[in-house]
């Protein structure tokens, strides 16, 4: 059994499309990025590549690198779950928690399992919270949003 963390966070901004966990979600802004900027996708990436001991998502998709820009991120995490195979290890369990003011979320939970299992996670392995950070900080002020999240490894076959 190995874990991970991970967390990101991104610019809010007028003109781009919020993008969270492969769900685009009706909203004034959107998150700045690279890549699509899907910052739920690249918290729980980060988790994956923590578990495996391999660094982290810059390492593997280098921001400066014109083939990641305007990426799909679920399509990112697809290629670290990919690894995560050939290295022997299959995903247990991924917890998130995604901090944001605006918009409400919690709708959108649901079709963010479902579309995150486009991946290879199974969608009943995954759990996604939402909640605000109470008017508080950068969150509070509606400039961008924050994700944390956790993941669970075992190597493949093996029981917990
Ligand atoms: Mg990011």
């Amino acid at each position: 059994m190995r874990v991970g963390i991970g967390y990101d966070s991104h610019r809010l901004i007028e003109g781009r499309d919020l993008i969270l966990g492969g769900v685009r979600i009706p909203s004034e802004k959107g998150l700045l990025g690279h890549s699509d900027a899907d910052v739920l996708c690249h918290a729980i990436t980060d988790a994956v590549i923590g578990a495996m001991g391999l660094g982290d998502i810059g390492r593997h998709f280098p921001d400066t690198d014109p083939q990641w820009k305007d990426a799909s991120s679920i399509h990112l995490l697809k290629r670290i779950i990919d690894i995560s195979r050939m290295n022997g290890y299959e995903v247990c369990w991924i917890d998130s928690s995604i901090i944001a003011e605006q918009p409400k979320l919690s709708p959108y939970i649901e079709d963010m399992k479902t579309a995150l299992s486009e991946s290879g996670i199974p969608s009943g392995v995954i759990n996604i919270k939402v909640k605000t950070n109470e008017g508080m900080g950068f969150i509070g002020r509606g400039e961008g949003i924050a994700v944390y999240a956790v993941c669970l490894l075992k190597r493949i076959g093996q029981s917990i």
